[in-house]
């Protein structure tokens, strides 16, 4: 959306926080009344890990930040514009905000204006001490055919939304026909095939999502106090004596149904990468010092 554009003036630290460690940022996005909110407030009822989560608010009067439930949730009111166009240096304020803390969260969720569209909201995220998780965006099987209806503001930002999803969720499908959920995931699969596209209502698979992301050695993350549906997830062994081109190979060949899988895999010549695999998106990066850690198994978090 473009309100007015926010010429960028915040001065970003040369130093890396935390000796180097980043934080994870998910960001959520998704039209006015698709749901934002309702799965924050899953995701926070689910967890005692530490989220900081960001709730921008176009108008002056931050409503959904007081609609996050958990008592004593650290939120971060960003009001009064929209974090990709008219609110930038109040977004980058946020995350330095959060940089002056001795302790850094685990995990950040930003809860985007409606309108936002989340690509230029995620360049500004790779910012010292943060780095992007993943962008998922909530559509409202109810609400959908409505805003998409004819060529409007409104049709373009849904649209855009969607085109920037690692996964899209689909909400309020229990307000909907069966055939007009199938409909709008149709349409919404047909602009950008490959996106995994979940219910919103599955098992708090969007929650999951959030959860997966988090800083801490994932599987810890795998047991007990899960966020996600442990049904909906599985461990591939990956032996230590792996090559990168068999890794690349054993990645090319997860099933579509792989919403998302992560881990720290050592490969032969003892270099540990962290493997990140959401949606469409991979990537393979070294695992930088500060987060180093013992290698992992795979975790896969399936549709
Ligand atoms: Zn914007």
């Amino acid at each position: 959306m473009n309100l007015d554009e926010d010429e960028i003036t915040f001065v970003e630290p040369v130093y890396a926080p935390w000796d180097g460690r980043r934080v994870p940022v998910t960001l959520l996005g998704g039209y006015l009344g698709a749901g934002k909110t309702t799965i924050i407030n899953e995701m926070l009822a689910r967890t005692d890990v530490p989220i900081a989560v960001m709730v921008n608010d176009v108008g002056d009067i931050n409503v959904d930040a007081r609609l996050i439930e958990r008592q004593g949730a650290d939120t971060l009111d960003l009001t009064g514009g929209c974090v990709c166009c008219s609110l930038k240096n109040g977004f980058l304020e946020a995350f330095g905000q959060l940089r002056q803390r001795a302790e850094p969260p685990e995990h950040v969720v930003v809860e985007l204006s409606g309108i936002a569209d989340p690509r230029p909201a995620r360049s500004l995220v790779e910012t010292p001490g943060f780095v992007h998780d993943s962008t998922v965006v909530l559509v409202d099987a109810d609400g959908f055919d409505d805003l998409v209806a004819e060529t409007s503001v409104v049709a373009d930002a849904v649209w855009a939304q969607i085109r920037a999803a690692d996964v899209i969720v689909l909400s309020k499908q229990d307000l909907v026909p069966a055939e007009t959920s199938r409909r709008v995931t149709n349409r919404v699969a047909e602009a950008v095939p490959g996106v995994p596209i979940v219910a919103a209502e599955s098992a708090h698979a969007a929650a999951g999502f959030v959860g997966l992301g988090a800083r801490r050695p994932i599987e810890d993350i795998g047991r007990g106090a899960s966020l996600f549906d442990q049904h909906r997830t599985r461990v591939i062994p990956i032996p230590g004596t792996t090559t990168r081109a068999q890794l690349d190979r054993l990645l090319d060949e997860l099933p579509t149904s792989v919403m998302r899988a992560k881990g720290i895999v050592q490969i032969e010549t003892g270099e540990l990468l962290l493997v990140h695999v959401v949606g469409r998106r991979r990537s393979i990066e070294p695992l930088p010092m500060a987060e180093s850690t013992e290698p992992t198994d795979l975790i896969v978090i399936e549709l």
